[in-house]
């Protein structure tokens, strides 16, 4: 699978930082050393990564993230959402006229990159849309291109217009793009042919079907497996004859992931689709994000840090670390957690993403279980508000109060105030607990 040896040294480069409470400017420059290091071997272009890291750096030694609770999973997102900028903030979608209208798409690329298996796959895609797409062979020169196109258009069920070898491909062009208009068909793919280098006779005969037809969209096809090389093909193509797009082929295969980071820095035109292998279903649109998370082989945590970053009320986050600082903590403290833990999306999700707490968190498991977090705030919510600001008034006629006013056995209120003393208990016993930041207390 691409990029799973960058992956690997990435994900090792982050167990490293993640396992250090604070972090010192040395460690995140060492760790950024590393990160350098690794998409230079995954063939990454070295202008892209001196930037790149330059970029993470600038941001990472920032006070906000060397502060904050978890220096070590805000470095892995800063270099998640940089990732993310180098192939593109968004997806970027094939852009089609309304249907009453023809879209022309040139399909060009060298030979081998995957132009014809591509250009059927988007065909197939586009008729699946509601679509009605024309294939138009193009490619005069390769000998069993035109059938290749044939059988592929078949397969899909997208009709193939083709006048054999001996037609020039502009004319060809003119006649497909005639054909297509007579027929109603609203999406014309021109497979033009490739050759084994970028040369000038190629590049001209692309100008000379630019200037026969409109052409609406040019797309480049280049194989990821080549690395640099498919960063140069793409930045001569759209020097030369222009490109509006990429797609990048064989990302199934074991390609060190290169071709995908440098593309869009390079020749600044964006990745649309990839192709992950040879079936006419083996195509994708292509996600900057999931790219970026898959990279990094942590989209999970990813996901949590942003959650945590937008639910979590900092204010009420403060007040509530003050007062467990200073063992005041309340079942109004009790019960504001539960909210934000709620929001954050349950808290067997939040502590897998409490690096450092770890086993600690796992003691506090048992009184903070999902299942009955309900009938915790019923118990909670049947305290008067005097109770609730302060645990020590509880006595045993206010329990069997409020397990009335809960509607629940008297022995689980009573196991509920015993686990919450315990838990305090515990938090005074441990002040390094939330001394770690100031941000917040899951860590935003
Ligand atoms: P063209 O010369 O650019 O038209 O290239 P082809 O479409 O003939 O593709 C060349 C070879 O690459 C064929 O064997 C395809 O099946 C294969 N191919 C194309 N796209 C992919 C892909 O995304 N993954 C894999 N594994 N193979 C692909």
């Amino acid at each position: 699978m691409a990029f799973e040896s960058l992956t690997d040294k990435l994900q090792n480069v982050f167990k490293n930082l993640r396992s250090k409470g604070k972090l010192t400017e040395d460690d995140v420059k060492a760790a950024l050393k590393e990160v350098k290091m690794a998409l230079l071997e995954a063939d990454v272009n070295f202008k892209v990564v001196k930037q790149f890291t330059k970029t993470v750096q600038e941001k990472a030694i920032g006070q906000d993230v060397m502060n904050g609770l978890n220096p070590g999973q805000m470095v892995i997102k800063i270099v998640h959402d940089e990732l993310v900028n180098l192939m593109g903030e968004s997806t970027t979608e094939l852009p089609l006229k309304p249907s009453n209208d023809l879209t022309v798409i040139m399909m060009i690329g060298l030979q081998g990159s995957g132009k014809t298996t591509t250009v059927s796959k988007l065909a197939g895609q586009m008729k699946q849309k509601g679509r009605k797409p024309l294939l138009a062979a193009l490619d005069v020169y390769r000998p069993g291109a035109i059938e290749q196109l044939q059988i592929n258009g078949d397969k899909v069920g997208v009709e193939v217009f083709s006048m054999g070898n001996q037609v020039k491909p502009a004319d060809i062009a003119r006649a497909a793009y005639d054909h297509a208009k007579s027929t109603g068909a609203n999406v014309l793919f021109l497979d033009t042919a490739g050759r084994l280098q970028i040369d000038e006779s190629m590049m001209e005969e692309l100008v000379a079907i630019r200037e026969t037809i409109k052409v609406d969209v040019s797309l480049l096809v280049v194989d990821a497996m080549t690395g640099q090389e498919a960063v140069n093909v793409a930045r001569t193509f759209n020097e030369k004859v222009g490109i509006d797009g990429v797609v990048l082929t064989k990302m199934d295969g074991d390609t060190r992931g290169g071709a995908a980071l440098s593309i869009r820095a390079i020749c600044g035109k964006p990745i649309m689709y990839v192709g992950m292998g040879e079936k006419m279903s083996d195509l994708e649109q292509f996600y900057p994000d999931r790219m970026a998370s898959r990279i990094l082989g942590m989209g999970d945590v990813l996901s949590l840090i942003e959650k945590a970053q937008a639910n979590i009320d900092e204010e009420k986050a403060r007040e509530l670390e003050q007062r467990v600082r200073k063992a005041q903590f309340t079942y109004d403290d009790y019960l504001n957690s539960m909210d934000q833990m709620r929001n954050m999306g349950g808290i067997s999700s939040i502590l897998s993403m409490m690096p450092g707490l770890g086993g600690k968190m796992k003691e506090l498991e048992g009184m903070i279980d999902e299942k009955d977090l309900a009938r915790k705030e019923a118990i909670i919510k049947s305290m008067t508000p005097k109770e609730r600001a302060n645990p020590d008034l509880m006595s045993m006629s206010r329990k069997q109060r409020i397990a009335k006013g809960a509607g629940v056995d008297i022995v689980e209120v009573n196991r509920f105030i015993k686990s919450f003393e315990q838990t305090r208990k515990m938090m005074k016993q441990m002040p390094g607990l939330m001394k770690k930041g100031k941000r917040g207390k899951f860590g935003g």
